[in-house]
C-alpha cells in the first residue's frame, strides 16, 4: 500500500494526558482529514492508545517507549505486541528524556528499534546532541556516531528524529542552516549503512517546533516531517503545524508507505 503522503507530523504527549484530554483529538482528526498529504501521528501515554485508536481511526497512534523483550517477567514493561494490540502502529525509541532519565544507552536503543520491527511497529529513533557538544562544534560528528550505534540492520519503515537536547521544551531552535546540515549528514549516514533503504528513511526534526517555525523547517531538504512535544498537547497549537505541512506537500517528497506497514494494521 502506498499512501500519497509526503510528510509526517508526530506529536509526543510525554507523561501528559488523561482520558478527558482525548477530546483534543477531535479537532486534530478533523484537520488531518482535510490535510490528505500529511500523516498525523501521536505518541501517547500507553494508557491512552487503546481508547484513542478506537475513537479516532484516521489518526496513527503509538507509544513513547518499548520493552526490548517480547514478553515475560518484566514488571512495568510494555511490549511491542501490547502496543500493537492496543491499536498502536509505532513507538519512539531513544528519546533524550529516556536516555537522560532512565539511562537508555545506544546499545539498548538499538535493541528496542529491532524489537519494534520484530513486533511489526515502526520505530521513530531519536538522536540529538546536548548544548556542550553543539558549543564545541562536535554536534554532527557525535550525532552521527549516535545514529550509527543505534541503527538497526534493516531500515525498512524506519523514522529518525533529530532532536537537539538543548532545543527540547526551551523555545530555542538551531538555525535553519544547522538543521539542514545535520539532516544532510544523517541522510548520508543512513544511505552508507542501509543502502537504498537509507534513502527512504524519514528524517524528522524535533525541538521547540511551533506553528511559527514549522513551515520553514519543513521546507528544508531532507526534512520529511516534525516531532512536536509541547505544541502537540492542544489542538489549537498542533493543527496549524499540520496545515503548514500540508501547504508544503506539493513539493516532491520521498515515497512514504505510512507507519507500520510491515504488517497488518492493528
Ligand atoms: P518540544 O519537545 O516540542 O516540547 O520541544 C519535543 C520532543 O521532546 O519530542
Amino acid at each position: 500500500m502506498t499512501l500519497a503522503t509526503s510528510s509526517l507530523v508526530v506529536g509526543n504527549w510525554k507523561m501528559n494526558g488523561l482520558r478527558g484530554d482525548l477530546a483534543e483529538l477531535e479537532a486534530i482528526a478533523e484537520t488531518a482529514g482535510a490535510c490528505g498529504s500529511v500523516e498525523v501521528a501521536l505518541a501517547l501515554p500507553a494508557t491512552l492508545i487503546l481508547a484513542a485508536s478506537a475513537a479516532f481511526p484516521t489518526l496513527s497512534f503509538g507509544a513513547q517507549d518499548i520493552h526490548a523483550q517480547a514478553g515475560g517477567a518484566f514488571t512495568g514493561g510494555v511490549s511491542g505486541a501490547m502496543i500493537r494490540d492496543a491499536g498502536g502502529r509505532f513507538t519512539l525509541a531513544g528519546h533524550s528524556e529516556r536516555r537522560a532519565g532512565d539511562g537508555d544507552t545506544d546499545a539498548q536503543v538499538k535493541v528496542k528499534v529491532e524489537a519494534a520491527r520484530r513486533d511489526r511497529l515502526s520505530a521513530i529513533l531519536c538522536v540529538g546532541e546536548d548544548a556542550a557538544l553543539r558549543d564545541a562544534g562536535r554536534a554532527e560528528h557525535e550525532v552521527g556516531e549516535q545514529l550509527r550505534a543505534c541503527l538497526p540492520r534493516d531500515g525498512d519503515g524506519l523514522v529518525v528524529a533529530y532532536e537537539p537536547v538543548w532545543a527540547i521544551g526551551t523555545g530555542r531552535t538551531p538555525t535553519l542552516d544547522q538543521i539542514a546540515s545535520m539532516h544532510e549528514a544523517l541522510r548520508r549516514t543512513c544511505v552508507a549503512r542501509l543502502g537504498a533503504t537509507g534513502g527512504a528513511v524519514r528524517l524528522l526534526y524535533g525541538g521547540s517546533v511551533t506553528a511559527a517555525n514549522a513551515g520553514e523547517i519543513l521546507a528544508l531538504d531532507n526534512v520529511d516531517g516534525v516531532l512536536v512535544g509541547g505544541a502537540s498537547l492542544r489542538a489549537e497549537t498542533f493543527t496549524p503545524i499540520i496545515q503548514a505541512a500540508q501547504a508544503l506537500a506539493a513539493r516532491s517528497g520521498r515515497p512514504w508507505q505510512g507507519l507500520a506497514v510491515a504488517g497488518p494494521r492493528a
